[in-house]
């Protein structure tokens, strides 16, 4: 009887059953591969900037600087510091084959600094904020942040700004009520507990000796600016900062078994995806890999995913191969294959009635792939064909990589989208798949590391197939 239910239902199983400790010292270390880069990688330019220097170490080339392409070559092509696609050229015939594309974005929730950022209220120098993506609003307040980002000067000068996340620089924060006085802030609904225009920023305390001065401490916090940076006031008009927790990437857990980071959804898939690319030799379809912008704020943008430029970046490869023709994209797109590949809600036993618990993602039990995404009836959904799900089940088992189908959250309460949709709509083949993710958008994620490993492990099958 053992046996035969064995045969017939599908193992749940936890992936930490029957690891060996070879097994296990390989997934730590890919995981502390992980973190490491996360720790300087915690916005889409860091991020970017980051991914060039490993493509350059590979032997990847931007795709500008070639005249032709052949199969084994290794390109790139970087969008405006803030997404990328790299690509390999497949030893088999592109215009038969189509692509086998695995897309991310490196793009995560934050508050960003409004254009005209800085004030003086109260005693207080204080930076304004726009918050990017769907946050919890509470959840920003009275932790470390850091500042991240560039200001361009009207000459073209670009200064980096990166401060807090060295040990020897300051930190800065969102400051709240103390419970004593907050009997009112506490009766009001979760969502309005923080305003939105109360995300500001604390900066400084100090005024200026200028006695003639208006906002003292303001002008004081400009002084420092205009001595470090060269900048005044109105250079925050052309610039572009972000807010990030200061936290760094840390194991999680007695047993080490998680980790614990800001910005895993979804630089884990994107980070992932990356390094199982930079392994990569020859391939016999051509693998793409995108690292995409702006997804948390719907994909729109010139750097986002609806835009043309990866259109353009398959356009050149076509051209540079010698082999493009009207229509070409168009039917090559419609051959091709992807793993849309964004983090999947994972179920926590705290708020398990927003789960079906037989159709959640589970931290732990390997990959999680989205047959589709959605809300409420599907809507908006990009839904994979069940004959490509049977394609990319039959990956998954031929090496031995456990996975799990899943939907994100019960029918009627919410949902979620990715980039998917997009590459679907042009003709691919797609499906989500990425690694379970708790307190998504949270400034800490958690994730397993044996999902990651899992992840990896299903990256490189793709590609290889
Ligand atoms: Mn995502
Ligand atoms: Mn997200």
């Amino acid at each position: 009887m053992k046996e035969e239910s064995k045969k017939l239902f599908i193992n749940k199983e936890t992936g930490w059953k029957n690891i060996t400790p070879e097994q296990k010292q390989e997934i730590f270390k890919l995981s502390e591969e992980y973190m490491q880069f996360l720790n300087k990688a915690k916005t889409e330019r860091e991020f970017i900037k980051e991914a060039k220097k490993l493509a350059d170490k590979n032997g990847y080339t931007d795709i500008i600087n070639k005249k032709e392409l052949k199969p084994g070559d290794k390109i790139y092509f970087i969008n405006r510091e803030k997404s990328m696609y790299l690509a390999i050229i497949g030893e088999q015939n592109i215009e038969e084959n189509g692509l086998h594309i695995i897309g991310s974005h490196v793009d995560s929730p934050r508050l960003d600094l409004k254009p005209n950022p800085l004030c003086e209220e109260g005693g207080f120098a204080y930076f304004k904020t726009h918050y990017y993506g769907g946050i919890k609003k509470y959840q920003w307040t009275t932790i470390p942040l850091s500042l991240h980002g560039v200001i361009v000067k009207t000459n073209g000068e670009k200064i980096e700004i990166n401060i807090g996340e060295s040990e020897k620089d300051p930190i800065f924060t969102i400051t709240d009520l103390l419970p004593h006085l907050a009997q009112e802030q506490m009766e009001k609904k979760l969502k309005d507990g923080i305003g939105g225009e109360d995300l500001k920023i604390l900066i400084g305390s100090i005024p200026s000796d200028d006695e003639k001065a208006s906002e003292k401490i303001k002008q004081n916090i400009l002084s420092l600016l205009n001595e470090k940076y060269g900048i005044t006031e109105i250079d925050f008009n052309s610039s572009e900062i972000e807010v990030v927790p200061a936290f760094k990437a840390r194991t999680l857990g007695l047993d080490q078994s998680m980790v614990a980071a800001y910005g895993q959804d979804d630089k884990i898939c994107s980070y992932i995806s990356l390094a199982a690319m930079m392994q990569l030799q020859k391939v016999k379809n051509t693998a793409v890999c995108i690292l995409s912008d702006k997804e948390e704020i719907g994909s729109m943008g010139n750097t986002g995913m609806e835009s043309h430029m990866f259109d353009f970046f398959i356009s050149e490869i076509l051209n540079k191969l010698g082999i493009n023709k009207p229509n070409l994209l168009d039917r090559i797109f419609c051959l091709s294959k992807m793993l849309s590949s964004d983090v999947d809600a994972g179920y926590d036993p705290i708020y398990e009635s927003v789960s079906d618990t037989l159709n959640a993602g589970y931290l732990g039990k390997g990959i999680a792939l989205n047959k589709y995404t959605g809300a409420r009836g599907k809507s908006g959904a990009s839904d994979a064909n069940a004959e490509y799900v049977a394609w990319i089940r039959n990956i998954l088992e031929k090496n031995n990589i456990k996975y799990q189908v899943t939907e994100l959250g019960k029918v009627d309460i919410g949902g979620g989208g990715t980039i998917a949709y997009i590459l679907a709509n042009k003709g691919a083949d797609v499906i989500d798949c990425g690694v379970p993710v708790l307190s998504m958008h949270a400034p800490y994620e958690v994730t397993s590391k044996y999902d990651i490993y899992e992840a990896y492990k299903t990256y490189e099958a793709f590609w290889k197939e």
